[in-house]
Parts: structure tokens; C-alpha cells; sequence
């Protein structure tokens, strides 16, 4: 066994969070050419399954559904769902009860959360300022906000935010992990820095709830968007969620006022009237099923301390850099991830020339991550169910795909 093979075996054997990994259902990619078991870095694009799914979806279809039918509405506390599974995310994301609400897609909620940001930000405002390394739907959402509220659309790099602040800026749209290179930015300090300009902020925690303390109330966030079929591993299109600081909940005016966000719903008045709260994020009828396996699949957090998490996600992306610094001859890759630990998220970006390829080769012998274009390897680190001994292993697998003459 090589040095770092007795490595990971230690650091899997002091790992506290080891046995989390009985929550979920895993192993089912293996590789091909030695049939060992799959090692998942892909749960930063979609978590792995939780074992409480498959179980709560049959009860959801089958009683809820098939029996109780419009019933569940209230026995089954299918209305309430919104509000009850965004207090289940809150201490995920450092928020107190009351302040989340669960529905509808990321891409939807940025639209909503941007547009009312403007409004919230009041007359001669005028630019909306988005980070220019955006995942793109926040980018395309971010455009047509400025359009809709005519304002000017402003993109710059999350870094220079603070020197393009002035009294006309009305909202800043930011991501706390860029998707692509893994960097982490500064939350607390961008906050402050928005505040300070007297601009309402925005963020997107698509990449970070789920894998990072956030600390959203600590640090005043105004606004925060994120998707939970990541980190969060709610299942494929799994509902996003939308949160709205407490103190600023009656200033939120949603460009999406649906019925399901009134006062009284079902009075069914000509009138819009906001109702209170959280429920003030929700426009039409929530997507039961997807939400209700979003539910279940949270409870894998129950006694799960995110800083723990956290303190394992920065040693298993320390490891990896250290053995892919062993495996992979010289030059073939460069990290575009941060080394600093205050800069980094849960995964590792490496450009590579030839990535399309090398990631179908890693793929097939059993090594999931995914490709971004053009020329970067993504590997996501999910504590919950990735160990040391899989980090290794998926090192020495490039090692083995890059190193082959071409
Ligand atoms: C994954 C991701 C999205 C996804 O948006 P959907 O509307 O859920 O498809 C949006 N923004 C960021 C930053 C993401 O990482």
C-alpha cells in the first residue's frame, strides 16, 4: 500500500462523520476496468440519495395521495409544507425560524429576490450590479431584472464590488461559491460593504448551504437564494429556496404575487393583499412530491453540526491537492481552487487541456466528477459521504488517465 493509501486509512478511521455515510445509497458506479467501488465527487452538481427517500416518496404517493387525496392539503400538512421544510434548512444556512420559505426553481427565485431588492432600495437607484463569474442563469435573470426595473446591469468580479459602489447602486447580486473554481468569497465583508453604499444584497448560496457555515442572520444578509438538490441532496430538480431577513419581510414587494402568497388564499379576493412572513416569497401551488423527498432527505442533517462538516470538507480538498501533487505528473494539471482555506468551497477545480476526455476516462473506471467547458475537471467534496480512502483513490485514477501518452 503507498504512503497516502495509509494515510486516508487513518484519517477515514479518526473521521467522526464516517458513519453518516450509512445514510445514503452509494456504490452503484463501480469501475469497469478492476471492478472496485465508485467514488461520487459529483454531489456539488446532485447529491447522492438519501436512504430516507425511496420510502417517504411510496407513503407520499400511495396513502397521501392515493388515499387521503384532498386531505393532504391539511392532514398531511401539505400546505404548510414552504414554510415548515425552510425552517428545517435554516440552521443549515445560520438563520433563525421564519425566514425561508421552499418552492419553485433557483433561476425563479433570483428573479423574485433581485426584482424586489430594487424595490426595497427605493427611488434614485438605478444599477444592479452582478458578479461577472456568475453561473449564467443568475447572469440572464440579472439582465432582465435591469431591464424590467430600468436599471443598468453592472458586472464585475466579486472582488472589485466594493469600489463600484455608490448612491445609485440598488442591488448587488453575488454567489458565495463560484461554481466553476471553487472559490469562496467574502460574505461578511461584501455584506458590509453593500450596507454601507446603502444597496440591498443578494446572494446565492447554491454552492455553500450544505457544505459551509453561511451565517446568514450573523451577517445581515438581506436576501439569499440557494437550490437543494446539491449540497442539500433533495433529488433531481429538487425545489430551491428563497430567504428574506426578517426585519425587511413587509418591505418585500415580489414581482411574482401569486395566490398562494395572500393573505387569505382561499378568500379569493379580486385584490392582492401580501400576506405575513415567509409566505410572502411563495407565488403558486408547491411542488408536493419533489418537496416532501426534499424533506426526508434533510433529516440526514439532524444531528449533523455544519462546522464539522466544514472541518472535514477543507481536510478532504487539502488531501485530494496533496494527492493529486503526488499522482499527477507535473504540468498535466493546475488547481484553479484557492489554497487559502478562507477562499475555498467544498470542491476542486483543475484546468486540464485535454479535461472532456480525462473525465469520460475517469468515469468509466468509476471516478465521477464532471466537466466544465472548455478546459476544467470539477470534483465535489460532500462530507457526509466521502471518505479519505475516495479522495486518494480518485487521485491516483487521473494520475493513471493523464500519465497515458496520448
Ligand atoms: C446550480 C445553480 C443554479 C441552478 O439554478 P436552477 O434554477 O435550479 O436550475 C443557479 N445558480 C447557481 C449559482 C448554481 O450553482
Amino acid at each position: 500500500m503507498s504512503e497516502l493509501a495509509v494515510k486516508a486509512e487513518k484519517l477515514d478511521a479518526a473521521d467522526e462523520l464516517a458513519v453518516l455515510r450509512e445514510r445514503f445509497v452509494l456504490d452503484t458506479v463501480s469501475d469497469h476496468a478492476t471492478d472496485a467501488a465508485g467514488v461520487y465527487l459529483d454531489g456539488n452538481s446532485l447529491g447522492a440519495l438519501p436512504v430516507s427517500v425511496p420510502g417517504r416518496v411510496d407513503d407520499v404517493v400511495r396513502r397521501q395521495w392515493g388515499e387521503l387525496r384532498i386531505r393532504s392539503w391539511e392532514e398531511s400538512g401539505w400546505w404548510t409544507a414552504p414554510e415548515r421544510i425552510g425552517d428545517r434548512i435554516a440552521p443549515l444556512v445560520g438563520a433563525a425560524p421564519g425566514q425561508i420559505v421552499v418552492g419553485d426553481s433557483t433561476s425563479v427565485n433570483v428573479f423574485k429576490a433581485l426584482v424586489a431588492a430594487v424595490r426595497m432600495a427605493g427611488a434614485g437607484r438605478d444599477e444592479i450590479v452582478v458578479d461577472a463569474t456568475t453561473f449564467p442563469t443568475d447572469g440572464y435573470i440579472a439582465e432582465s431584472a435591469a431591464r424590467m426595473t430600468g436599471c443598468t446591469l453592472r458586472p464585475v468580479l466579486p472582488g472589485e464590488v466594493p469600489g463600484v459602489l455608490s448612491g445609485r447602486t440598488a442591488a448587488v447580486l453575488l454567489n458565495h461559491v463560484d461554481y466553476r473554481t471553487g472559490r469562496l468569497h467574502d460574505l461578511p465583508g461584501l455584506t458590509a460593504a453593500v450596507h454601507e453604499a446603502g444597496a440591498v444584497v443578494v446572494w446565492d448560496l447554491c454552492h455553500s448551504a450544505g457544505a459551509l457555515p453561511v451565517g446568514l442572520d450573523e451577517h445581515g444578509v438581506d436576501l439569499a437564494v440557494g437550490c437543494t438538490y446539491k449540497y442539500l441532496n433533495g433529488g433531481p430538480g429538487s425545489p430551491a429556496y428563497l430567504y428574506v431577513r426578517a426585519d425587511l419581510q413587509d418591505r418585500f414587494d415580489s414581482p411574482l404575487p401569486g395566490w398562494n402568497s395572500h393573505a387569505d388564499p382561499f378568500g379569493m379576493r379580486t385584490a392582492y393583499e401580501p400576506g405575513a412572513g415567509a409566505v410572502r416569497g411563495r407565488v403558486g401551488t408547491p411542488d408536493i412530491l419533489s418537496m416532501l423527498a426534499l424533506e426526508a432527505a434533510l433529516e440526514v442533517w439532524d444531528d449533523v453540526s455544519v462546522d464539522a462538516v466544514r472541518a472535514k470538507s477543507l481536510a478532504l480538498t487539502d488531501f485530494f491537492l496533496e494527492c493529486v501533487g503526488e499522482y499527477v505528473p507535473e504540468g498535466r494539471v493546475a488547481s484553479l481552487t484557492p489554497v487559502a482555506h478562507e477562499e475555498r468551497g467544498s470542491q476542486v477545480a483543475l484546468r486540464c487541456e485535454d479535461a472532456g476526455d480525462v473525465m469520460k476516462a475517469l468515469i468509466e473506471r468509476g471516478v465521477v466528477g464532471d466537466f466544465r467547458h472548455p478546459d476544467v475537471l470539477r470534483f465535489g467534496f460532500t462530507p457526509l459521504y466521502v471518505g479519505f480512502a475516495d479522495v486518494e483513490r480518485a487521485a491516483r485514477v487521473l494520475g493513471e488517465v493523464v500519465g497515458k501518452p496520448a
